[in-house]
């Protein structure tokens, strides 16, 4: 049994994997502003008597004893990142700092979850983790994927300078339940807009592309990266699902899958909107022997009946 703090731990991907935890037996203590994730995501887990909330904003000093800290705050949609954009770059430097500090002093192994955004608009395709990416330093979309990169950057350097325990993951697009309606992201907005008759909004000509994961499959992943015994394999791994579709597809296939009536409509491209993303899983295969169970269109039939019930319908 370990003790395990998770930041981020209210949101979409950090209640799925405080579940793990919580099923596990570990001692879990989840640390969350609640800028993006909800008390409804961890309610059924607040009944445990081996899991804690904390609300707390990791750009603060955060100290508590762990043996393994996930840090998984970060807003992650792009209306969302953008809304403060100051605060997301504090979030994943100083935040990042903050429970890095943490991490040296109670000796704790720390994970990170990074992201595909660190490939920026790739210019390699598909994108193994030696790609070193195409990043916009000064857009809309900077403050996410250049305080993604230079978190990566801090648990690197705590890791040469002070030993501290690291393991880095790049998350490729991940969905799920407990995704919040009003995310922002493409697949929440596909199924919210498609139960309820209303327009999909495709952003441009929707050929852009993105590779969509499970949130189980992601959560095993990341689980496993953690307690790999391979002690020296700090990554960057990436983990995601290599299935590669259009935003065209995606609209086709919920409406589809949900029977729904509505129509698609375009709308303008947001700056700097990745022309496409496919994840290479070679490393993680062959360190974590991971890889993706859940199909897209199974994933999706699990997910729709989740949004059914969070929107009444
Ligand atoms: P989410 O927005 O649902 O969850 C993020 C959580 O972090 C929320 O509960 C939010 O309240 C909390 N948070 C944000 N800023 C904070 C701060 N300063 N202090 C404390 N808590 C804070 O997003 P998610 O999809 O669950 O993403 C979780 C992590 O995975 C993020 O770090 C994100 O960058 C990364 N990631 C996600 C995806 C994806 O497709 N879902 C892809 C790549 C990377
Ligand atoms: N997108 C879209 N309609 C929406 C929301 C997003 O066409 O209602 C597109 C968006 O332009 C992008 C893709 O879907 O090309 C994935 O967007 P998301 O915000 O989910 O993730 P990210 O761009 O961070 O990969």
């Amino acid at each position: 049994m370990s003790r395990i703090v998770v930041t981020g731990g209210a949101g979409f991907i950090g209640s799925h994997l405080c579940k793990k935890l919580v099923e596990n037996g570990d001692d879990v203590v989840c640390v969350d502003s609640l800028f993006t994730g909800s008390m409804d995501n961890i309610g059924e887990l607040l009944e445990y008597d081996n899991f804690k909330f904390v609300e707390h904003d990791i750009v603060d000093p955060y100290f508590d004893e762990a043996d393994q800290i996930y840090n998984l705050a970060c807003p992650a949609s792009p209306p969302h990142y953008q809304y403060n954009p100051i605060h997301t770059s504090k979030t994943s430097v100083m935040g990042t700092i903050n429970m890095l500090g943490m991490a040296r002093k109670c000796g704790a192994r720390i994970l990170q979850s990074s992201t595909s955004e660190v490939y920026g608009d790739p210019q390699v395709h598909p994108q193994p983790e030696e790609y070193r990416g195409n990043v916009n330093p000064i857009g809309i979309r900077s403050c996410y994927d250049e305080g993604k990169r230079m978190a990566e950057t801090l648990f690197f350097d705590y890791h040469r300078e002070h030993g501290v325990d690291i393991k880095v993951i790049r998350i490729f697009n991940t969905y799920g339940p407990n995704m919040n309606p009003d995310d922002g992201r493409v697949v929440s907005n596909f199924i919210v807009q498609a139960l309820k008759g209303e327009d999909i909004t495709v952003y441009g000509d929707g050929n852009q592309t993105r590779s969509f994961c499970y949130v189980s499959d992601l959560v095993e992943g990341m689980y496993r990266m953690m307690n790999t015994s391979k002690k020296g394999f700090t990554g960057p791994v990436n983990l995601g699902n290599p299935g590669e579709f259009t935003m065209l597809e995606l609209a086709q296939k919920v409406i589809d899958i949900t029977g729904s009536d509505s129509r698609i409509v375009h709308m303008s491209l947001p700056a700097d909107d990745p022309t496409q993303r496919k994840p290479v899983i070679k490393l993680a295969k062959k360190e974590l022997d991971w890889e993706p169970t859940i199909p897209l269109d199974e994933g999706l039939k699990m997910t729709i009946p989740y949004f059914k019930e969070k929107l009444g319908l």
